[in-house]
């Protein structure tokens, strides 16, 4: 049985190496523009160099996996489309291809190792006393700010999003955001217009002198599903049957960020998870067993606040938030454990 994999990160990774344990008869091939698995999860480590980010893929894949490095035009039809002009047949195949930054002008996008690569070297060059403005309230724009204003606090770093940490319950928002305060983040709750000749323009009419500015919001999916005319949702996700199988064509399991699972949010969280479940999926189908409708549950949520705090905030299964939150240095080592587990999970030793 030939399987393709789209994509290496951590649904990808996962998905080719619990196939390769447990359906003996398939002959895999993951695909990747890198020949490395980026930890994405690390990346704002990596832009204010506490850790690097990637790891080749060769000591994260079973050997039995081959590695393509290149990028994928266009699935369907049991064949997947290589940007160097060739084609691979499949009889399943995965897409696990992620998901997206748009960075407006004059921004450096987080959330790809190129653009952290960039912000890394940009901020490695900043002189003491110059501004770092980090571009979204969400958990990247937050681990983003804390871990640079932790790293370089010779610099002045502030973030800017329409509710910073808005994605917290009452007393852990204010925790979050009493932990930027004390790494001397400036907060502010505004919405950017747009960053010329390094001012950032907010929706307030402030303007703020910046002399980097990293856009840390994650958004959209690569367009590999639309191109190839799968049914996706408004952001390229491309819809899944209860299987985790495009809704189009049952020989593509999608799973990860691009995968349009109703409630999903992006997150590795959900990225492990859904690869194991559609890897068990082909497991059984290939052994002639019916498969078994994937289950969207979630736990938690969390930020990391430099490498010593964090908040970990509870959610019911359905992803609203409970009351109960952990901080301090047990969350940092709790969202330490996860990040690690996360990378764990998906490398060839694993159970995975
Ligand atoms: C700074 C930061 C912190 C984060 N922290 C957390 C956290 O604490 N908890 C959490 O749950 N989530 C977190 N996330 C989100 C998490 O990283 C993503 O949800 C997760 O990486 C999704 O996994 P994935 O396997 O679906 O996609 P990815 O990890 O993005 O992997 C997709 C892979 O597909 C490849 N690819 C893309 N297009 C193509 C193509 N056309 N052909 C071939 N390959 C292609 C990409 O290069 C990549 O290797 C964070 C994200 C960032 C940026």
């Amino acid at each position: 049985m030939k399987v393709v994999v789209v994509g290496a990160g951590y649904a990808g990774t996962l998905a080719a190496n619990r196939i390769a344990k447990k359906v003996k008869s398939a002959n895999i091939t993951v695909i990747n523009p890198r020949p490395d698995f980026v930890e994405r999860v690390r990346l704002h480590q990596q832009v204010a160099g506490t850790a690097v980010a990637t790891t080749p893929l060769a000591s994260m894949l079973r050997e039995s996996i081959t590695v393509r490095v290149g990028s994928v035009d266009k699935i369907g039809d049991g064949i997947v489309a290589l940007g160097d002009g060739t084609d691979i047949g499949f009889d399943y195949a995965f897409l696990a291809v992620g998901s997206g930054v748009e960075p407006i002008p004059g921004a450096v996008p987080m959330g790809t190792w190129e653009g952290a690569e960039h912000a890394r070297v940009a901020l490695a060059a900043l002189e003491p006393g110059s501004t770092v403005t980090v571009i979204g309230g969400g958990a990247t724009g937050i681990e983003t700010a804390a871990e640079v204003a932790e790293a370089r606090p010779d610099l002045r770093v502030r973030i800017v999003g329409t509710r910073v940490a808005g994605g917290f319950s009452h007393r852990a928002f204010e925790r979050v955001r009493g932990g930027l305060q004390r790494l001397q983040v400036d907060i502010l709750d505004d919405g950017v217009t747009d960053v010329a000749d390094g001012i950032v323009h907010l929706r307030s009419g402030a303007e703020l002198a910046s002399n980097l500015v990293l856009w840390a919001i994650v958004s959209g999916v690569p367009g590999l599903a639309a191109r190839s005319g799968l049914t996706t949702d408004a952001e390229g996700r491309a819809h899944v049957d209860a299987y985790l199988r495009s809704a189009d064509d049952e020989r593509i399991f999608v799973v990860g960020d691009c995968a349009a699972v109703p409630g999903a949010r992006f997150a590795c969280a959900l990225a492990a998870p859904q690869a194991a479940h559609a890897a068990d999926c082909l497991a059984r189908l290939s052994a002639g067993r019916k498969p078994v409708p994937y289950r969207l549950r979630y736990v938690a949520r969390a930020v990391t606040l430099g490498r010593k705090d964090a908040v970990g905030q509870f959610t019911r299964p359905d992803d609203t938030l409970r009351r109960a939150y952990v901080a301090g240095r047990t969350a940092a080592l709790l969202k330490e454990l996860a990040s690690r587990g996360g990378k764990f999970g998906a490398q060839r030793s694993a159970g995975a």
